[in-house]
């Protein structure tokens, strides 16, 4: 019976010591495992800081390329700036001598202009200044300038109206004359005297047109005179009545002047004198 206790006892102090072990096994093998787990979390963890590492290289080597494409184009614009600057220098050097070139240019053209003018202005108005009668005498019929020309006919400016051949009546401000002796041709314009330019200048060279076929005074003719006596009271003038209708002769004169001021104005109050003078102009040959 003893032995049986004894044979229990050690029974259980076997199992006692086993379970013991047991227990101590089991132990170690949780502190393996946790210890694995630690390493692969450590692991995980690694793995996932490399690839931040690796991330951020590269945009790191991104960066890096970015600065350097910026720091090119920067360089690229300061190169481009300063050849715009000497761009800007040259093209204003070849203004500048543009225009200098232009002022010269100018200059040419207007003592071309000057040239063309003095060579322009015909003989006959050569001696003329006077803007008013240069003017008029351009407006003039092509043909009345021929007559005059034809007859070596030239205008003056003059201080006092003088003639050899003819006594000049008190208060003539401008006078047609053809000098038999010399066989000269003017028409002298006193200057001091003179109001209306236009006026005279026409009427001057109405006596012209007048006296113009070989110097047969149209105004002595039967017919003008007859024109004339109709219709002297029915003439209109800016310029001076009396003396435009006192003869024949001045009528004519002035009427060539109000033909080529007012055409309408005398066809409408002197229609007769107006068909007259129009038909002299239009039979100069
Ligand atoms: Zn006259």
């Amino acid at each position: 019976m003893k032995l049986r206790k004894i044979l229990v006892w050690v029974l259980i102090i076997g199992l006692f010591i086993t379970a013991a072990n047991d227990c101590n096994n089991l132990e170690k093998q949780l502190e393996e495992a946790n210890k694995i787990i630690e390493e692969n979390n450590y692991e995980k963890v690694k793995i996932e800081n490399q690839k931040d590492i690796e991330r951020l290289t590269k945009e790191n080597e991104k960066l890096k390329k970015d600065k350097e494409t910026l720091q090119d184009n920067y360089k690229e614009l300061q190169d481009n700036n300063e050849q715009l600057e000497q761009d800007k220098k040259d093209l204003q050097k070849k203004i500048d001598e543009l225009e200098i070139k232009l002022e010269e240019s100018n200059v040419k053209i207007q003592d071309t202009k000057k040239e063309n003018h003095n060579e322009s202005i015909p003989p006959e108005i050569a001696n003329v200044k006077n803007e008013e009668i240069i003017s008029a005498y351009n407006n003039l019929p092509e043909n009345v300038k021929e007559l005059f020309r034809d007859l070596d006919c030239t205008l003056y400016e003059v201080d006092t109206i003088t003639s050899d051949t003819f006594i000049i009546p008190y208060g003539t401000v401008a006078f047609f004359s053809y000098e038999g002796a010399t066989g000269e041709c003017k028409i002298q314009f006193d200057m001091d005297a003179i109001e209306d330019f236009e006026h005279v200048v026409y009427h001057e060279f109405g006596h012209l047109l007048d006296c113009g076929y070989n110097l047969q005074y149209e105004s002595d003719d039967y017919e003008f005179i007859q024109i004339y006596h109709d219709e002297k009271n029915d003439y209109v003038t800016d310029y001076n009545y009396m003396y435009a209708t006192g003869t024949s002769v001045e009528y004519c004169a002035d009427a060539f002047a109000e033909y080529m001021k007012d055409p309408e104005q005398l066809k409408e109050n002197t229609p007769k004198t107006y068909e007259y003078i129009h038909n002299s102009i239009n039979n100069i040959r």
